[in-house]
C-alpha cells in the first residue's frame, strides 16, 4: 500500500510526531498533492500552543503549501497531473453565507482552514479543496514561494486595509512584514521597521531589503506615519503604533491571536485613527498577490528544514532566531 509521512499534533502543548499514514485517495472537487515545501507560519504556533479554539485532532499543521498535483478527483476542471500549485490559509468555504454572498468568503461562517481544522502540509502529501487551490506557473524555488501562501497573501490583504499612504509601519520584521517591504517598496512607498527592543540584526535585515529606517517598537519613528501593520503577536504595539501613526491614520492588526491590548487614552485614539483586524483571505486577494508578487520581484529570505525537524523550526520562529521565514522540505 502507498503511504505518506506527516508530522501530526495529537493535542496542543505536545512536540509534533512523525507518522506514516496510508497515502489518501482524492474525492470529488479535491486534488492528491505531492508536498514539495511548506512554510511556517505563526499560526502553526497558535494552533500548536492551542490558542486557537477547537482546532480539528489529531491535526497536520502547515498551510504554505507549494506541492504539485499527484491525483485529481471527479469533477476538478482546470488542473493536470504534474502541474505546480499552492494551497493557502483558507481550505474552502460555504459560498452560500450571508458573507459569502457579498464577496467576503474570509469571513464566513463556517469556513475550513487549511492545517486546523483539516490537515495541512506539513507532510509528503496532501489533499485539498481544487476550488481554494492556485496554479502557480514554473517561475521561482519552490521553498521560496511557500511563504507567499499566507505570510505573503494575508501580509496584502493587511497592506490593503492600510490604504495607500505613502508612509508605513511594519511591527514585527518576519515572514509577512519581510515580503511586504518588499512590495511597499516598489510601489514607492516608505518603509519604518519596528522590531524587538535590541533586535539589530531584525533592523539590520530590514534596512537591507529598503526601509528607510529600524527600531525598536516602544521608539517614536522619525516622523508621523500614514499607517501601520501588527505583525507581532503582542497587544501592547496596538497603542505603541497608535501613537506611532497620524491624523486619520490606520493600525492594522494582521495576526489571527494577540495578548490582550492593555488599556490606553482615549487621545491615541482621537482625531479619526483607526484600529482594525484582519481575518483570513479571499482568493481574490490571493490571485492578485499571485500577480504582483514576481512583478515586485518578491524574493523570500528563508531557512530549510526537513520535515522531521518541524518542532525545530516552530521552536526557533517562537524564539525569534529566524531571519525571514521557516521552510519545511519533506
Ligand atoms: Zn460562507
Ligand atoms: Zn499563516
Amino acid at each position: 500500500m502507498a503511504t505518506m509521512r506527516a508530522m501530526v499534533l495529537d493535542r496542543p502543548g505536545t512536540p509534533l510526531v512523525i507518522r506514516e499514514r496510508p497515502l489518501p485517495v482524492p474525492g470529488p472537487g479535491e486534488l492528491l498533492i505531492t508536498v514539495s515545501a511548506c512554510g511556517v507560519c505563526r499560526t502553526d504556533l497558535h494552533v500548536v500552543d492551542g490558542e486557537l479554539p477547537f482546532p480539528k485532532l489529531p491535526i497536520v499543521p502547515g498551510h504554505e503549501i507549494v506541492g504539485r498535483v499527484a491525483a485529481i478527483g471527479a469533477g476538478v476542471g482546470g488542473f493536470s497531473l504534474q502541474e505546480r500549485v499552492g494551497v493557502p490559509w483558507l481550505g474552502a468555504t460555504c459560498g452560500t453565507c450571508p458573507y459569502c454572498a457579498e464577496g467576503a468568503e474570509n469571513l464566513c461562517d463556517t469556513p475550513v482552514f487549511t492545517g486546523y481544522t483539516r490537515d495541512g502540509g506539513y507532510a509528503s502529501h496532501t489533499v485539498a479543496d481544487a476550488r481554494y487551490c492556485f496554479p502557480l506557473g514554473e517561475q521561482g524555488d519552490d521553498a521560496e514561494i511557500a511563504p507567499w501562501l499566507c505570510a505573503g497573501l494575508i501580509g496584502w490583504r493587511s497592506y490593503r486595509m492600510a490604504g495607500d499612504g505613502k508612509t508605513l509601519g511594519l511591527y514585527g520584521f518576519g515572514a509577512a512584514a519581510h515580503i511586504l517591504a518588499q512590495v511597499a517598496i516598489w510601489q514607492g512607498r516608505r518603509v519604518f521597521a519596528f522590531t524587538r527592543k535590541g533586535d539589530t540584526a531584525a533592523q539590520d535585515f530590514a534596512c537591507s531589503l529598503g526601509a528607510e529606517w529600524a527600531g525598536a517598537s516602544d521608539e517614536p519613528p522619525p516622523e508621523p506615519l500614514d499607517a501601520a501593520i501588527i505583525f507581532a503577536p503582542v497587544g501592547a504595539l496596538v497603542p505603541a503604533a497608535l501613537k506611532a501613526v497620524k491624523k486619520g491614520g490606520r493600525v492594522v492588526c494582521g495576526g489571527i491571536h494577540m495578548s490582550d491590548i492593555p488599556s490606553f487614552p482615549y487621545s491615541l485614539l482621537w482625531e479619526e485613527r483607526h484600529v482594525m483586524s484582519v481575518a483570513n483571505l479571499t482568493r481574490a486577494d490571493a490571485h492578485e498577490f499571485l500577480a504582483i508578487a514576481p512583478k515586485a520581484g518578491v524574493k523570500c529570505e528563508i531557512t530549510r528544514y526537513p520535515l522531521e525537524r518541524a518542532n525545530e523550526a516552530l521552536l526557533d520562529l517562537r524564539e525569534g532566531r529566524l531571519q525571514g521565514a521557516a521552510v519545511l522540505i519533506p
